[in-house]
């Protein structure tokens, strides 16, 4: 099974796109810009999307992705996300202000677009993928997520800043092959890092520090103006083990 790369910028311009996972063919995790870049076809093939948080970066091209597809397909897409980011989704994007209700049209009862609220450590089994939702600490309620093969299981941190709960879950997936865990500021922006509940590289290097599996790291959601600066400082923080920086249109098998 394969998880690509979509988006995983913390910005937009020239080819950055922000983020979004495609898990198979027919899942997206998180629905940044990167989902856009995806054929008709491609689109006409996602059946699920799980949200992170209701942050724009993170859900931009749902309304478009379903403006798309509707009318081409029978079955509503299913938009997987806790109630806080489901109140979030409707009262801000789908409000008929910004964009319609596609949870009540055409029918209340069969909608193109249909919600499942889920809840931290519950698992979602979609044909020989588990996605299992994992605790996550940022300025909104948001989650991370574990996509399980049965063979391997990647984690995708989402928006997060330190998080003990986190690595407690991660410490114990028997099966742990890569984690993709943001790192949008520098440390030169460790306090709007910290207001805004993200990672900076010596916070990273303290949290990874709690990581005791074996695992590859791939570091995400980079600002675009400071990605060098960020790059730079992880390789030479005292982070104990090799980190990555994730490239859009990587591929990994599970
Ligand atoms: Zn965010
Ligand atoms: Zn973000």
């Amino acid at each position: 099974m394969k998880v690509k790369v979509l988006g995983c910028s913390g910005g937009i311009g020239d080819k950055l796109r922000t983020t979004s996972l495609l898990v198979g063919d027919n899942i997206l995790i998180d629905a940044g810009t990167g989902a856009a870049d995806l054929s008709i076809e491609q689109l006409l093939k996602v059946d699920h999307i799980f949200v992170t948080h209701s942050h724009l970066d993170h859900i931009a091209c749902i309304p478009l992705l379903l403006d798309t597809v509707i009318g081409l397909r029978i079955n509503p897409v299913t938009v997987h996300a806790t109630k806080d980011t489901i109140t979030a989704l409707k009262q801000h994007i789908f409000n008929w202000v910004i964009w319609p209700d596609f949870n009540e049209i055409p029918s209340k009862t069969q909608p193109f677009l249909q919600y499942h609220e889920i809840v931290l450590a519950q698992s979602i089994n979609l044909g020989e993928t588990t996605i299992t939702v994992l605790p996550a600490n940022h300025v909104v309620p948001a989650v991370g997520y574990q996509i399980n093969s049965g063979s391997n299981s990647l984690v995708f941190s989402g928006d997060t800043t330190s998080c003990d709960a986190l690595w407690a879950v991660v410490n114990k997936i028997e099966n742990l092959k890569y984690i993709l865990i943001e790192t949008a500021f520098s440390n030169g922006e460790l306090e709007l890092a910290k207001v805004s509940k993200h990672f900076c590289p010596s916070m990273l290097a303290d949290d990874l520090d709690k990581l005791t599996v074996a695992t590859e790291v791939f570091i995400t959601h980079l600002k675009p103006i400071d990605s060098q600066v960020i790059l730079q400082e992880i390789i030479s923080s005292s982070v104990n083990r090799t980190c990555k920086m994730l490239i859009n249109g990587q591929e990994f098998t599970l």
